[in-house]
């Protein structure tokens, strides 16, 4: 996808802080953080959302988990506690169509679901 701003940041078009990458995800701090630490894992394919997830994927997708609990330890934020979320489409506030995985922490989240 040549106008996907995380294609683009994953080939490096882009510049971006990244903390982990391997053949399947890259991961990278987001630039507008809404926590201390706030990280994007995201799959090194281009997949627009959750909704167009299929069984092949499902490697993929808890290899973003694993991933993320991988950062998490590495961040030092994994004993206090933090947030993963996907937004999907407009109700959930999806703004960039390349599915990411949202990984938050550094701080008591007080906020309720939704
Ligand atoms: P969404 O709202 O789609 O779930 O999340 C998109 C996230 O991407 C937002 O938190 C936003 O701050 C982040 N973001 C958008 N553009 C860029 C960028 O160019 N670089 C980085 N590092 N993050 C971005
Ligand atoms: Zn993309």
């Amino acid at each position: 996808m040549t106008d996907c701003i995380f294609c683009k940041i994953i080939t490096g078009d882009i510049p971006s802080t990244n903390v982990f990458r391997d053949e399947q995800v890259t991961a990278f701090r987001d630039l507008n953080p809404a926590a201390p630490t706030h990280i994007l894992i995201v799959p090194n394919k281009h997949i627009d959302s959750v909704n167009m997830l299929t069984n092949d994927d499902e490697q993929l997708i808890g290899h973003l988990f694993t991933t993320a609990k991988q950062i998490a330890a590495q961040e030092g934020i994994a004993e206090d506690g933090y947030r993963l979320i996907i937004n999907t489409n407009a109700n959930a506030g999806q703004t960039v169509f390349h599915i990411h995985l949202h990984l938050l922490g550094g701080a008591s989240m007080q906020h309720p679901m939704g």
